[in-house]
């Protein structure tokens, strides 16, 4: 059993001058709420959290790591509480003990293989400091080192576990050595005969490859002496699980997998890197595309290195790498390297530099000056854009961030988003609007009355949840078009003395359906409450009545009309309706860039109107609907602007000019002239946008003798 003396001296070895005395108080203390406790091997339990402060010192973490770690198993197992810690060791190491404690906590079924990138995301996007998760591997690797000590049922859960979640995780980290141990111990009790059988295997070519090692390394060493470049050549072997992994993902038998040992070299300098890497290619024949070049693309997670494969002196291939000492370092340690540097030493700006990853961890801490700073900022976010939250029976669920407990509700299922009347978060009733956040559990609450709102496309995230709820207000928008028509046939058939209900079911209504390309009488009906077909055509349809005459219009009204008419949808959508007729209030003139709201009108689809208009601020709101501008349509609007002037020769001509100059059409003029030569201009101009608006409105006034020019409400 490590004693905490080692671990002190490791500490001040690794931190001189450093203040160790937390270290000391956190031994005491742990040793004191676990007194009496005994681990599965008979041993005292505090064997275990000194083990895993033991394996933090030697990762060269700062000592509030390590008294965190001597206490990581405190709350759970003991009486002692959050606050008592923060009491004691300060709130930086209650912080971390608390973070164990809570990751401690969730229990994962990880046979559920499919979750377990959710569950490794979360696990990461939990944990706020970075030495929460190192805790927890190091916690996770003492566990495995004695994992025979647990009973079959119990080491396989554990293993798997292993496997699926922490494994991974290291790799993510870049702490490569955690990564192998883990996955190999883990193979050891997962497939048991699969291990033997590559130990067995590895075992028996061991003198050959021992031969191959010292030959390889001979030759490399001597090119380096008569280079005069410092360096280290090491043979190493591949790893069980990593050989089994190869053989399975490549379909390949054991004689195939040709680096079961590598080698790696380890220079001072990138410059030599790239020199050596130069002579190891005259040396030996490279194989193409197997030349990796780690140092100028590092890996996410800070990896550097050369990789290259070749054609050995055997005729075997040879995997060989190439890097620095400061590479090897971070390829050990990942993440764990960037602030184990001994105190005093900054940061290296150009370190920052080369691991794009760490440089977007400190985005928002410029000017990192050192290492303990850096540490306290670094929190881990390392998945921004997603959150992954619990159903109530414990499932994972990932969502867009910023997703809410509709969107929840929804992925759940569709039924389920449709019904939803309110969200319980952690147990609490909370708004559906409400942001969720990972780690939450989330409970959706329906009731058969309930049914999506418009309000919800205002705040829900994922595309499900959108489509879904304008699929509903579609359905919803017809059922309303189908009474409203209903209503609005009665009416004008009663004015006709026949009966609607009774003439639905004739052949004629059955011929008028298809006249008008219908499938079903319903949707001849909905058209009416849409406005697109009056009560008044079908009547023609089915009772042979004359055609009555059109209602008079101006000029400008038919050609105004007669443009719309044929492009019923042009420039507005209706929301959650399609194909519906829209007519423009002639009082206020919307222009695109105006603020609208659109009517619905008996028998005439749709008006729309400036949201300020006098007469649209009359109607009633149930008629109200939704519309917006429709931003790929260019279409030219009619918009009535004022020009006030004093009268000069050609005047009118001039202002005409610039109006179409600026690409706009004019629809209808008209001048009043007083007697003190006053003249007042009124011009319909057909714009595209507000925007356009304001720049004819601009040119007029810069023409002489123009005084003033304004839009007409
Ligand atoms: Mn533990």
């Amino acid at each position: 059993m490590i004693r905490i003396s080692d671990i002190i001296d490791t500490m001040a070895e690794n931190n001189p001058g450093a203040d160790l005395d937390i270290i000391d108080r956190a031994y005491i203390y742990s040793a004191r709420v676990h007194d009496g406790q005994v681990r599965l091997s008979g041993e005292p339990y505090l064997s275990h959290p000194l083990e895993v402060a033991g394996i933090l010192a030697d990762m060269r973490l700062d000592p509030v790591s390590v008294a965190a770690a001597l206490l990581h198993d405190v709350i759970e197992d003991t009486h002692a509480e959050a606050d008592e810690i923060r009491a004691i060791f300060g709130q930086e190491v209650a912080h971390i003990v608390s973070g164990v404690t809570k990751l401690t906590a969730l229990t994962f079924d990880s046979s559920r293989k499919r979750e377990a990138e959710s569950i490794r995301k979360m696990f990461l996007a939990m944990a706020d400091d970075i030495r929460v998760i190192l805790i927890k591997l190091a916690d996770r690797l003492h566990n495995m080192r004695t994992l025979q000590f647990h009973k079959e049922g119990k080491r396989h859960k554990i293993a798997q576990e292993t496997l699926d979640i922490y494994a991974p995780i290291a790799a993510r980290l870049g702490i490569y050595w955690i990564k192998s141990e883990l996955e190999n111990t883990a193979f050891l009790y997962l497939m048991p005969e699969e291990h033997q059988q590559i130990q067995q295997q590895v075992a028996k070519g061991r003198p050959e490859r021992e031969k191959t090692i010292e030959t390889v390394r001979g030759i490399i060493t001597k090119k380096l002496d008569e280079m005069k470049i410092p360096g280290e050549v090491l043979g190493r072997y591949k790893q069980n699980y990593s050989i089994y992994t190869k053989m399975l993902s490549q379909n390949l038998a054991f004689e195939d997998v040709y680096d079961i040992i590598a080698f790696r070299i380890i220079l001072q300098t990138i410059s030599q890197c790239y020199e050596v890497l130069g002579h190891i290619h005259t040396l030996w024949k490279p194989i193409d595309r197997k030349f990796k070049d780690y140092i100028g693309r590092p890996k996410p997670n800070m990896y550097q290195s050369l990789h290259t494969t070749v054609v050995g002196p055997s005729g075997d291939r040879i995997e060989i790498q190439i890097r620095s000492e400061e590479m090897d370092k971070v390829a050990k340690s990942g993440i764990a390297a960037h602030w184990s540097y001994k105190e005093g030493k900054h940061v290296d700006d150009r370190v920052s530099r080369t691991y794009a990853w760490i440089q977007d961890l400190v985005e928002n801490q410029a000017n990192i000056r050192d290492p303990q700073e850096f540490l306290e900022n670094v929190r881990i976010d390392l998945f921004p854009d997603e959150v992954h939250v619990f159903t109530p029976n414990g499932d994972v669920k990932t969502l867009p961030k910023g997703a809410t407990s509709v969107d929840f509700a929804y992925l759940i299922h569709s039924e389920v988003g449709n019904l939803c009347t309110g969200a319980k978060v952690n147990g609490r009733l909370v708004p559906l609007h409400k942001e969720l956040k990972t780690g939450d559990i989330v409970e959706v609450i329906t009731a058969k009355s309930g049914h999506p709102s418009k309000d919800w496309l205002s705040f829900v995230k994922t595309v499900k949840a959108r489509s879904r709820i304008r699929q509903w207000i579609k359905i919803e928008a017809k059922e309303r078009s189908i009474s409203l028509g209903r209503e609005m046939c009665e009416k004008a058939f009663r004015k006709e003395k026949l009966n609607f209900l009774a003439m639905v079911k004739t052949e004629e209504m059955a011929s008028a359906v298809k006249h008008f390309g219908f499938r079903t009488i319903d949707d001849l009906i909905a058209s009416v409450g849409y406005g697109k077909i009056t009560p008044l055509q079908i009547i023609r349809r089915v009772a042979a009545k004359p055609e009555e005459e059109e209602p008079h219009f101006s000029f400008l009204d038919k050609l105004i009309s007669s443009v719309r008419k044929k492009k019923p949808k042009a420039g507005v959508v209706v929301k959650g309706v399609d194909d519906i007729l829209i007519r423009f209030g002639k009082c206020c003139q919307p222009v695109p860039g105006d603020e609208i709201t659109g009517y619905i009108t008996r028998g005439a689809g749709v008006t729309v109107h400036r949201s300020s208009c006098v007469n649209a601020l009359q109607m009633t709101p149930e008629r109200q609907i939704d519309v917006e501008w429709n931003q790929e349509m260019s279409e030219k609007y009619p918009v009535k602007i004022q020009v006030t002037s004093y009268d000069r020769v050609g005047l009118l001509a001039d202002i005409v000019s610039s109006i179409s100059k600026n690409n706009a059409n004019i629809f209808s003029a008209k001048t009043d002239t007083d007697e003190n030569k006053m003249v007042a201009s009124y011009f319909t101009v057909g714009v595209v946008d507000t925007g356009h608006l304001r720049r004819i409105v601009r040119e007029i006034r810069k023409i002489r003798n123009v005084q003033g020019v304004r839009r007409i409400e």
